[in-house]
């Protein structure tokens, strides 16, 4: 899925399974949970491959929820 060297430096993109990441889309967010995603092994900047995306477009029109969770919300001052 990944391996590729980084946009912004010399180093590689590789794949690292994180236990949730949260991606934005034009509604708001989605958690991914054991989601595969690239890190550049020098620079730290994250890639998500497009299946990714895909799949967060997909739960974002409500097709595969697994379930909702309650984000707080507060402003800071
Ligand atoms: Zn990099």
């Amino acid at each position: 899925m990944y391996g590729y060297r980084c946009e912004y430096c010399d180093g590689t993109v590789q794949e690292r399974t994180v236990e949730r990441e949260a991606f934005k889309h034009r509604d708001g967010f989605v958690i991914l949970e054991d989601v595969p995603v690239g890190v550049c092994d020098m620079c730290g900047y994250r890639y998500y491959h497009s299946t990714l995306l895909h799949r967060v477009q997909e739960i974002a029109a409500k097709k595969s929820l697994a379930r909702m969770e309650q984000v707080p919300v507060a402003r800071f001052a």
